[in-house]
């Protein structure tokens, strides 16, 4: 995969972020501030206006896209992505072209990021719910010799199942665990977004480079 193929995932996010820019605030309005779909409209389009032709290679395209989000996006979220998106650019490294197990080792940074930066464990209703068991399931299909489209698939199926079973979970983590076991019973809304743009990076992957 080279930088056409990132390029095209973090376009492609942007415009998935931006269809469910008011779901994913429904999803916030019920367990938080009701701002993530805003929040990450307005990074993404920030995002989508630095992408130029001097990001020339995977890793400096995913790091000029955690640093914007850094700086545009307030809240726990931005500070989260944007640390995803840069450990994920620095594993990459220079590279022109990654293949599955530089991607692997990129989203096994990325959660290592997250978690480090937000110290929430698989089970407190966050994110890492969606982007741990994407990781793994990913690192397993290719260690199993899956394709590239069912290596992204099982990926992304897996961040999506990962954010559906939030649903059940109590947040201990973030603005959500403030109504304690009154955020049961409704959808981590930063683990629906990773299962969007998850799901954004198979689509545009589809059909392997
Ligand atoms: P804020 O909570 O500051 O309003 P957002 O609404 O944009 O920021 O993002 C909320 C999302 O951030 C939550 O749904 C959750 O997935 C994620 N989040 C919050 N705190 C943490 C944390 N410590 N670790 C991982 N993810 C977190
Ligand atoms: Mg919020």
């Amino acid at each position: 995969m080279d930088a056409e193929v990132f390029r095209a995932w973090i376009v492609s996010a942007a415009e998935v972020i931006e269809a469910n820019r008011d779901h994913l605030t429904q999803l916030d309005a019920a367990i938080g501030d009701a701002d993530h779909g805003t929040n990450l409209s307005r990074g993404f389009t920030a995002v989508l206006g630095a992408l130029d032709s001097a990001s020339k290679t995977p890793g400096a395209i995913l790091t000029l896209t955690g640093n914007t989000l850094i700086s545009k996006v307030g809240g726990a979220s931005g500070p989260l992505y944007g640390m995803a998106f840069r450990r994920a650019g620095k594993a990459l490294g220079d590279a022109a072209d990654v293949d599955l197990s530089d991607l692997s080792a990129a989203l096994e940074a990325a959660l290592a990021g997250v978690q480090q930066l937000g110290a929430a464990r698989e089970g407190d209703k966050t994110m890492v719910d969606a982007l741990a068991p994407a990781t793994r399931t990913f690192s397993k299909a290719i260690t199993e010799g899956a394709s590239q489209d069912d290596a992204l698939s099982s990926l992304a199926e897996a961040a999506s199942a990962g954010a559906t079973a939030t649903i059940s979970m109590q947040a201990l983590k973030g603005r959500a665990s403030y109504l304690g076991p009154r955020s049961v019973g409704h959808e981590d809304p930063g683990a629906a977004s990773t299962a969007l743009i998850l799901a954004a990076l198979r689509d545009v992957a589809r059909g392997g480079r």
